[in-house]
């Protein structure tokens, strides 16, 4: 696999970063992750904006080549032969060669990493037919999940307990409403609306919820940023999540219990479908 490091298009054995680049040693760094439909970028523009935002949040310079992200993503989708799949980019605050608390000096420059995935099939997957599980867990991250930093370790955590318990994902809860899934938004159905937590810092403002709820309002569908409770969710007709990797994808159990008739509703799919057909379309 050819992966990118900091100016340069490289055989992934060759890639190298600093042991004291601040990614590594205090999470200090923010990324991304755009899917390829078709060889081409699902809602690019919308992720580098995203980036932006991210960078601005944590006073981090942008990488030099910001502004040729899209071919630099474009390349590696090419170099990689990648179909479907997805590119990871991170950038973080680089490396002033000791371990510091402090941001080191303004000439040091931020480490841009870009990596592909191969994922045929990404857009057929066969949990989007039978939907998933998932179990309710409390939030224990920080306060700033707006910012898309490479701090995972407690989502990670969220997916092994929803492994150990038999789900797909987890659902954090805090203060007695859920904020999101480990990596992806959270959405309930109640008839015609659509139900999904306001945006503010305690989440993140999702490339694919924006999109998703855009096209639901167009689909005459009523929307309603708001908190839920689990225990709304579980009364809910249907629910589901959206992420770049996962689109839209429906949620047929909670904590064990069946959501609506437990089976695959009729809203996340269409709205699966909407998502798919406009994002291939103006994807580049
Ligand atoms: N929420 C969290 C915590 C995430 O990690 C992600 C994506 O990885 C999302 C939501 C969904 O965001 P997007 O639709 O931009 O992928």
């Amino acid at each position: 696999r050819t992966v990118y490091v900091n100016g340069e298009y490289l055989p992934e054995e060759d890639a190298k970063i600093s042991i004291f680049d601040r990614s590594f040693l205090m999470a200090d760094g923010v990324y991304e992750v755009t899917s390829v439909l078709d060889g081409k970028l699902i809602d690019f523009e919308g992720h580098k904006v995203r980036l932006e935002r991210s960078l601005n949040e944590l006073d981090m310079q942008k990488p030099e080549a910001f502004d040729d992200l899209l071919e630099i993503h474009r390349e590696l989708v090419r170099a990689n032969e990648i179909t479907d799949g997805l590119v990871y980019l991170q950038v973080s605050r680089g490396s002033a060669g000791d371990r510091d608390f402090a941001y080191p000096s303004e000439d040091v420059k931020p480490t841009l990493v870009l990596f592909t995935q191969n994922k045929p099939g990404l857009a057929d997957s066969p949990a989007a037919k039978k939907g998933i599980k998932v179990i309710s867990i409390e939030d224990q991250r920080w306060g700033r999940r707006d910012i898309k930093t490479v701090q995972l370790l407690y989502p990670s955590m969220g997916k092994m307990m929803a492994k150990a318990a038999g789900a797909d994902d987890a659902w954090m809860v805090e203060d007695g409403f859920v904020t999101e899934g480990t990596s992806n938004n959270a959405y309930i159905v109640k008839g015609n609306t659509i139900i999904t937590r306001q945006l503010s810092n305690d989440i993140l403002h999702g490339i694919t919820r924006a999109a998703v709820l855009r096209f639901a309002k167009e689909a005459q569908m009523t929307v309603e940023e708001r908190s839920f409770t689990m225990e709304e969710a579980k009364e809910a007709d249907e629910a589901f999540i959206t992420s770049a990797s996962t689109f839209v994808m429906p949620v047929v159990e909670m904590d064990g219990v069946p959501v609506g008739t437990g089976e695959v509703g009729s809203v996340a799919p269409r709205l699966r479908e909407i998502y798919l057909d406009e994002s291939r379309k103006a994807a580049v």
